[in-house]
């Protein structure tokens, strides 16, 4: 079997930034699959599809390709050979993808991708489910928390320097919503793998993280 690292956690609580940086430490190929489901929701926004209506949303699955391609900032994601790595990250999506991302027929659809990339190479994947769900036999499981109020923080900060319009409290609402919503859907909901290792980034440098997963992979 391959090497796998999964990387589960609530919304900003760093897994992207510190899955990255490993990664390319390890020489492994990283997966980003909350880009998935903000592929797929991207989708259903411009078939002009209501977010509510899940049998629509269930059609659309087999027009979808999703393709992530490395580059020096990480990876850039596609959907049907289209760049979408910047307009997944726009607020409309953002509040959207937790409500696409609850339907049974689109998990099953995207962890099977998921599962089929894990076959190919070495991998890190972050996510809410990886540890639970995709990759339950991964040799290392870390579960990676953060204050509401520190997470909030981290994205204004991120908002402001890509020029996008940000309000902090509006973001720790958005924030807090998301987790609800994430941590309370019927399929696979976020929840710490009995077997992964919790770590807290309250009040670390990335660079601290990274050196305390890196000492958990190593052990
Ligand atoms: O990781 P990111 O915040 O980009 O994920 C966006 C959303 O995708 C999450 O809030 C969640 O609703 C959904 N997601 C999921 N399962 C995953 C990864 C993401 O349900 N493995």
């Amino acid at each position: 079997m391959n090497w796998q690292i999964a990387i589960d956690g609530p919304a900003s609580a760093g897994k992207s930034t510190i899955a990255k940086i490993l990664a390319s430490n390890l020489g492994y190929i990283y997966v980003d699959t909350g880009a998935m489901y903000r592929t797929v929701t991207l989708a259903v926004k411009r078939a002009h599809i209501d977010y509510n209506d899940e049998s629509k949303v269930i059609e659309l699955l087999d027009k979808i390709n999703i393709d992530f391609e490395p580059d020096v900032s990480g990876q850039r994601v596609f959907l049907n050979h289209d760049d979408v790595t910047e307009e997944i990250r726009s607020n409309e999506i953002t509040n959207n993808v937790s409500q696409v991302a609850a339907y049974a027929d689109v998990r099953t659809d995207l962890v099977e991708r998921q599962r089929q990339l894990a076959q190919e190479a070495n991998i890190i994947m972050d996510g809410r489910d990886i540890g639970t769900t995709v990759l339950p036999l991964a040799q290392v499981k870390i579960f990676l928390v953060a204050s509401v109020d520190e997470r909030a923080q981290r994205r204004y900060k991120e908002n402001m320097a890509k020029g996008m319009t940000a309000n902090l409290e509006t973001l720790k609402a958005d924030i807090a919503l998301r987790d609800y919503k994430d941590s309370h859907r019927a399929i696979s909901p976020l929840i710490q793998a009995d077997d992964a290792i919790l770590v807290d980034t309250t009040g670390h440098s990335i660079e601290e993280v990274v050196t305390e997963i890196t000492a958990i992979i190593n052990d």
